[in-house]
């Protein structure tokens, strides 16, 4: 790998989970064409991190924070996952009509409930809420976040461990 490469992979990717970062999405994101009629975005929270991370320590979270990566990775492919900071993580669906998304979500969300982290030293039940959002060309990209992360809100409002689209 030449030394360029070495950078903008350390630059795009996230050094605890080898997934995209943030700034890869703003490029992703700027790179978007017009005629991307189904584009759908789901942005994954984990449900009360802080409080798994208190009670099992940093070290476990961080532990879950790759098992959660790998369990995407299971599902869709890594060149469409980021997260985008701390326990939370966006996978794009490029071609996808909107019950598919949905589906796609209410899947992953039904998987984590039903697996468990940590094995090695202990198992851990983790949930997440999933907010799915259709992108709208035109939309600026801290716009496009502000509406996705609507959508999780108003999952984490209703009660967590559930998906909610708009
Ligand atoms: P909610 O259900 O509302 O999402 O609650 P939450 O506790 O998951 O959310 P909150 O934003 O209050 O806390 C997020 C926690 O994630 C706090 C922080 O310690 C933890 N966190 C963020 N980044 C990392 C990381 O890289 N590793 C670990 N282990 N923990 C992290
Ligand atoms: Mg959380
Ligand atoms: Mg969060």
């Amino acid at each position: 790998m030449t030394v360029h490469l070495a950078l903008q992979k350390m630059a795009l990717g996230d050094a605890l989970t080898g997934i995209q970062n943030r700034h890869a999405l703003k490029l992703f994101f700027e790179s978007i064409k017009d005629n991307q009629e189904n584009l759908h975005t789901l942005v994954i929270d984990i449900d009360h991190f802080k409080s798994i991370n208190d009670q099992f320590g940093h070290e476990t979270g961080d532990k879950i924070l790759i098992e959660m990566t790998e369990l995407l990775k299971s599902r869709v492919d890594s060149k469409d996952i980021y997260r985008l900071g701390g326990e939370e993580f966006l996978v794009i669906l490029e071609e996808a009509p909107d019950n598919e998304a949905l589906s796609l979500a209410e899947s992953l969300r039904r998987t984590v409930e039903q697996s468990t982290f940590a094995h090695e030293e202990t198992d851990i039940n983790i949930t997440v809420s999933i907010g799915v959002s259709k992108f709208q060309y035109g939309q600026a990209f801290n716009e496009f976040l502000r509406l996705a992360d609507k959508n999780l809100y108003r999952a984490k409002n209703a009660g967590r461990n559930q998906v909610c689209s708009g």
